[in-house]
Parts: structure tokens; sequence; C-alpha cells
């Protein structure tokens, strides 16, 4: 569904950022194990310093079941994480914090997308963060499934027919999102 092009946003607005195919580039039937195989995608990190100084916060959440699947190891993750913050910090970007469900999907825990665990972690570090004036982003239909079940504005970046039907906004990337909002102060 998408009533209108524009997104309408004012203070107080957080914003919840899958990782891969949003910040990164995805790799098909793998994972992003190292620093080595992560890709910005096009003007990110530069995009987080414009996100910044819109939305009160700017939250990553992401599942990365490669951990549970002894594909790499949760300091692998964090490794690879420091070097991304130290990137986007340089160009004056920031991300409030990042959070990942390390499980496999039959483990059925509560953090993993389409679950809210992660979701409400972040409201327990962030008290502030209210659920009507968030938006998440994805790619994928957990990231939209996790959105729309949780009352946020749900923006799907990619190609999908069915996607995009289901989101309530849909754009090819990052860039036409932040192109596409309108700042109400
Ligand atoms: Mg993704």
């Amino acid at each position: 569904m998408q009533t209108e092009r524009k997104i309408h946003v004012s203070d107080g607005w957080t914003l919840f950022l899958d990782r891969d195919g949003v910040i990164n580039k995805k790799i098909d039937s793998d994972y992003v194990r190292d620093w080595s195989s992560f890709y910005f995608l096009i003007d990110i990190p530069k995009i987080f310093q414009i996100l910044n100084t819109i939305f009160s916060r700017v939250i990553i959440i992401s599942n990365q079941q490669g951990i549970g699947k002894k594909l790499m190891t949760i300091s692998d993750l964090i490794n690879l994480h420091n070097i991304m913050i130290n990137t986007i910090q340089n160009v004056d970007g920031e991300i409030d914090s990042i959070y990942c469900c390390p499980h496999l999907q039959e483990n059925n825990c509560n953090c993993r997308k389409p679950n809210p665990g992660m979701l409400q972690r972040s409201i327990q570090q962030f008290p502030d963060i209210q659920l009507k004036k968030s938006i998440f982003i994805g790619d994928s239909l957990s990231d939209i499934r996790l959105g729309l079940s949780q009352g946020l504005v749900t923006v799907y970046l990619g190609d999908s027919p069915r996607l995009q039907e289901i989101a309530n906004y849909h754009f090819p990337d990052l860039k036409m999102f932040m192109r596409n909002l309108i700042i109400n102060k």
C-alpha cells in the first residue's frame, strides 16, 4: 500500500533499520562474516550524517543467523560493527545502538525478526522511543511484518511486488527514502 509518496516526520521520531540489503550489500545465500565482505551501499555512510539531523534516534536491528550456524562468532560480528561504526562516525554520522539476533530460525526465540524482542530491548534502553513515531526500514518480509505488528511505519526497499504491496511505503534505496521525507518541525 502506498497512499502517498511523502513520509511526514517531526521532532522525536526514531528510525529503525535492518542492516544487510539496507546499509550494506547483501550476499546471496551466505553471510557477511567480516569487514572484507562488507560493502556499504551507495552514499552510505554519508547518509547517516543527514539521518541524524532528522531523527532523534537511529537504531539497527539485524538477524545474524550465521552465528547460530557457527559460520562466524559473536566477536567477528562485534569487530565488524566496530569498524562500521567508526567509518560512519568519521563522516559525523551516528548509530545509537545495534541489536542482533544470533539464533537459528528453529530456536523460535523472541528476538529473531519478525518477533519483537530486539524492538522491546531498544525501548528498555531508550524509554523515550515511541513506536507510533518510528519507522522500520528493511528489505525482507520479516522486517515489514515486525514493523506492521508493532504499529511502526514500514518502508520496504526492493522490487518485490508483494512486499511493495504490504509495506506502507516502498523505495529503491535509503537515499530515495531520505529524499521523500518531509520534516515538520
Ligand atoms: Mg536485510
